[in-house]
């Protein structure tokens, strides 16, 4: 606890008091190290027992109660009652102008370790770090000096604990690189969202053309670059698992789909990101519990695709930001401002994508859609912005069949001229949207829990029954962006044609290989590396999901003003 604190309170807020870990390749290697102590463990002998003989005692656990601290020692080693704490470190030391010197996070460590030998009997006037990045040991004098660094430093821990407020990132540090919790963190985005208070002299600054401050001012008032610390897109794939008489099991680490008892599939539980299954799919207790072990959720659709559950382990204990959450949401001026940048973002991401992709793009839409996004970050109230969205949103869907590139005879149908149509979709192409959405939602669902929200209390989306309203908040943005750009990719691409669509009187729905074309697009869409008009760096939409719930948290948490909305140019 005192290393992390001193590596760097943000750090230490989040494993002591947040309990939030992220494994790494450092962190994984440690913990197999500590494991392997563990089994050899042996017990000290107790100080004072008049017996000189050699001591050498692995994994030892002592504690202090005058000091409030507690450490497993990885080995202690001396005689009698003359003892020396030694720690083993993955890495190197530092260099020093005499030689290699211990870390001030280390030094802090084997200081706590020494005087808690003491206060159990111990002699003990130094400590021992063995780096293995360059096999050497450094010593490390238990001086007065020491002794008053180690009390002030759990003083201090105890003092950012007890007051509950999260510490602000490290600047520019090159310790953010190696911290395993980076994509949690975000330390870089983080103070450059946090910059935006700058610019904060309107109430819809949020919006990135408002009030004559356009995204790229705000970057240029982002003087420091952006590190992108978070990697750009996701290692691990979604399973997706569709069709009737399948069932999931589990052997050892690997899942087994299988199809009346014939193995049909295997994916390692180490390599995916969550599994779907869409109908009636059995899955064992084994894979249920080996998915929640690993934190795999899995989310549940009924067979035409609504998307209507999820299972997952204990997840993330973040009261904090719950709490936080809850009091906000109640916060009638603070629920609107967050609305006003959903909104207006999303107005904008629609207005774009007929910009870009339309036949023929129609001026005066264009023109009124950026007036009614402008008129979204002025809003007055919930109600005015609600019928501004679907001013919009009648005007972006009564477009939509100029963004099909469709060929006479072989493509789908065009849209209804009512534009947009849902439960059920009366045609292809709101079935497929339909669909997407689907799809959208549970992916922002998976990333709110994950964060540590309640995906079912939002600042836009009111309160409802069943409705998971924050994920709807924060996929507004993302409607055009994904779900949207999806469905004309599956249709333009031909990913899915006119076999692929069923229909059972005003109702369509998707075949089997519709649905299987239609994930494919999606995937395919929320995998793209893009832009991040605030930061600058490149990362999949996945990415950008979580960044900006993570962003939303901060806002929350009170360490940024100004929620940026997610627009590409
Ligand atoms: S990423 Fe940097 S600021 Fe954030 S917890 Fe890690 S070391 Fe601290």
């Amino acid at each position: 606890m005192l290393n992390e604190f001193v590596y760097c309170p943000r750090l230490f807020f989040y494993e002591w008091v947040e309990r939030v870990f992220v494994e790494s390749v450092d962190t994984v290697e440690g913990s197999q190290r500590h494991e392997k102590l563990e089994r050899k463990a042996d017990p000290l002998p107790p100080a004072g027992d008049g017996d000189d003989r050699p001591v050498r005692s692995r994994s030892v656990s002592v504690a202090s109660d005058e000091l409030k601290l507690i450490a497993v020692i990885d080995v202690v080693e001396g005689s009698g009652s003359r003892v020396t704490p030694v720690d083993y470190k993955k890495g190197r030391p530092r260099d020093g102008i005499d030689g290699p010197e211990p870390w001030d996070a280390d030094r802090i460590q084997v200081g706590a370790q020494a005087l808690i030998l003491r206060a159990n009997g111990y002699e003990c006037d130094e400590a021992v770090l063995y780096y293995d990045g360059t096999r050497q040991r450094v010593r490390v004098r238990i001086d007065e000096q020491l002794e008053a660094d180690v009390r002030a430093a759990a003083a201090a821990a105890r003092s950012v604990a007890s007051r509950g407020a999260i510490p602000p990132p490290l600047v520019d540090s090159p310790k953010c690189p190696r911290c395993s919790l980076v994509p949690v963190c975000l330390p870089d985005e983080t103070a450059a969202a946090a910059r935006l208070r700058e610019l904060d002299h309107a109430e819809q600054l949020p919006l990135f053309d408002v009030a004559g401050v356009s995204g790229g001012d705000i970057h240029q008032a982002s003087s420091d670059p952006v590190r992108r610390l978070v990697p750009a897109r996701d290692d691990l794939r979604p399973l997706y698992v569709t069709g009737h008489g399948l069932s999931i099991g589990k052997s050892g680490e690997v899942l087994q789909v299988r199809e009346r008892g014939k193995l049909v599939q295997e994916a390692r539980v180490g390599e995916i990101s969550q599994v779907n299954v869409f109908g009636n799919v059995q899955l064992t207790a084994a894979a249920v519990q080996g998915l929640c072990w690993a934190d795999r959720p899995i989310a549940h659709f009924s067979f035409g695709g609504w998307f209507y559950g999820l299972t997952q382990g204990i997840g993330l204990k973040n009261v904090f930001l719950r709490r936080e959450q809850f009091r906000r949401s109640e916060d009638g001026r603070f629920a609107l401002r967050i609305a006003r940048a959903i909104v207006a973002s999303k107005i904008r991401n629609q207005r774009t994508l007929l910009q870009r992709n339309h036949i023929e793009p129609p001026a005066l839409v264009l023109k009124r859609m950026r007036r009614l996004a402008a008129d979204a970050g002025e809003a007055e109230d919930l109600a005015e912005l609600l019928g501004i969205e679907g001013t919009a949103a009648r005007m972006y869907f009564q477009e939509f069949g100029g963004l099909l590139k469709q060929e006479d005879g072989d493509g789908l149908p065009p849209l209804d001229l009512d534009g947009r149509n849902r439960r059920p979709p009366r045609d292809p192409v709101n079935a497929l949207l339909s669909f997407a959405y689907s799809l959208l939602v549970k992916d922002v669902t998976i990333v709110c829990a994950t964060i540590g929200f309640d995906p079912f209390v939002g600042f836009y989306h009111q309160p409802r029954f069943g409705r998971p309203a924050l994920a709807l908040d924060m996929m507004e943005m993302f409607r055009p962006l994904i779900a949207d750009s999806a469905v004309l990719s599956a249709i333009n691409t031909r990913m899915v044609g006119r076999d692929d669509f069923i229909q059972a009187g005003r109702a369509v729905g998707l075949t089997p290989s519709g649905r299987k074309g239609m994930i494919r697009a999606y995937e395919q869409r929320i995998d793209t590396l893009v832009t991040h008009p605030l930061f600058g760096y490149r990362v999949s939409y996945r990415r950008i999901l979580e960044i900006q719930a993570r962003l939303l948290a901060r806002v929350l948490m009170g360490e940024i003003v100004t929620y940026p909305g997610f627009e590409t140019r």
